[in-house]
């Protein structure tokens, strides 16, 4: 079979299910909508601000919009939260204090934290570890959250738990919302003043809601940025969490008061527009890499038929080279940097080589179609992201025929 004959049966395949996800985008861009209508949004919100920025109404109303379609009592969504990692780290820096302890809830946490809580990286950078804040690890359970294991682990001196929401670079599947919420049920009905963090990264948007967290944050040059935004981070929650945070953003007293944007917010409220959307294409892109694949001989997590939980289709390749090649094909037929060939290379935060393909429009942006993947056995690749669902077809297309 050619592979554009490959794709076809597969979307044949996938039709119902890219019917469900169009539902979900229906409903999606509505709240968002409603959001934009209930707080007014005119012209006057995408103004650049310069100086302090006090009363600056196009991050303000940008806020009170993410609290609205996060379904949270509050939002800080900043330029100057410049990545996921940023946004996690502010939060559980912002929450945490010395003699306190952190647990995390769905195994170890995305690599970047690790230096962040002070499990791997230089001491004296000034991680978590060396402020005098501990923490301990629960893995997952059959790919779940192990809710007995979860409990039988809050001491005293937990103060915050951390589930990562996304699969990461893990061989797993995303954890369901709704898994998310009946363990946070769990842990509030032992200890209501633990405070629950959600790593949501690259789950924005892939479900009708999110998870009813305390506070969760992520990073706008994935999902809620819809591909537009040019950079920024957010966390929502609820209201004294994201108060705390703001102080460890800013300084305390001063909080998301100030913080003014000489660029304006435009590309923010378009990005958060568009996200339903732009996520339904990289969800979309994901089932199909994921079908074509599985029916090529790989082995693929999730596989057609499993509930998406983020925008990441994982495909093991069993041989460094294929990884290679798969990459570069991604990253041939992107449209900017096109005639870039990734290579593996010592990323700082991460332990294990990598390799990355993103010819993308704002730098790195991993809503727009790209590539990651450590350099070790089973050679797995972590593909993720589309502007356009049809640009993925092609990308996949060019994929399998170099890997014949
Ligand atoms: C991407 C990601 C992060 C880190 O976000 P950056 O913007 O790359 O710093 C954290 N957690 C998960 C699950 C992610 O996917």
């Amino acid at each position: 079979m050619d592979s554009m004959e490959l794709i076809r049966a597969s979307e044949r395949e996938l039709a119902p299910y890219f019917e469900k996800l169009d539902e979900t985008e229906l409903i999606l861009t509505k709240r968002v909508l409603d959001a934009f209508r209930e707080e007014r949004v005119s012209q006057r919100n995408f103004a650049g601000t310069t100086g302090y920025g006090y009363d600056d109404i196009g991050r303000d109303t940008l806020e009170r919009i993410y609290a609205r379609v996060f379904e949270t009592e509050a939002a800080l969504v900043r330029p100057h939260i410049m990545s996921g990692t940023h946004a996690l780290a502010l939060c559980l820096y912002g929450v945490l204090r010395p003699g306190d302890e952190m647990l995390a809830a769905s195994g170890k946490p995305y690599d970047t934290l690790e230096e962040v809580i002070g499990i791997a990286g230089e001491k004296g950078a000034g991680s978590l570890a060396d402020m005098g804040i501990g923490y301990r690890q629960v893995e997952l359970k059959d790919g779940k959250l192990d809710i007995d294991a979860i409990l039988a682990n809050l001491t005293d001196s937990v103060k915050l738990v951390e589930i990562q929401r996304s699969r990461g670079y893990e061989w797993r599947d995303a954890l369901t919302v709704a898994d998310i919420d009946s363990a946070i049920d769990a842990i509030h009905a032992a200890r209501p003043d633990v405070c629950v963090m959600v790593d949501n990264c690259y789950g924005e948007f892939t479900q009708l809601h999110e998870p009813k967290a305390d506070l969760m944050a992520g990073s706008l040059n994935k999902n809620p940025g819809g591909g537009i935004a040019r950079t920024g981070g957010y966390v929502a929650g609820k209201e004294k969490y994201v108060k705390l945070v703001s102080y460890r953003l800013t300084c305390p007293g001063v909080g998301g008061e100030i913080g003014s944007h000489p660029a304006g917010y435009l590309a923010m409220y378009q990005g958060l527009f568009m996200a339903p959307h732009v996520v339904n294409q990289a969800v979309k892109a994901a089932a199909l890499a994921g079908e074509v694949f599985a029916r090529a001989g790989y082995r693929v997590c999730p596989e057609t038929g499993s509930e998406r939980n983020d925008i990441i289709q994982a495909i093991e390749f069993d041989d460094p080279d294929k990884l290679i090649a798969f990459c570069r094909a991604i990253q041939r037929n992107s449209p900017v940097d096109s005639d870039a060939v990734p290579e593996p290379w010592d990323m700082p935060g991460y332990r294990h080589k990598i390799i990355m393909a993103a010819g993308t429009f704002m730098g790195g942006a991993s809503i727009e179609l790209s590539c990651d993947a450590p350099i070790k056995p089973p050679y797995i690749g972590y593909m993720q992201g589309a502007l356009t669902y049809d640009h993925v077809k092609l990308a996949i297309e060019d994929a399998l025929d170099s890997l014949v």
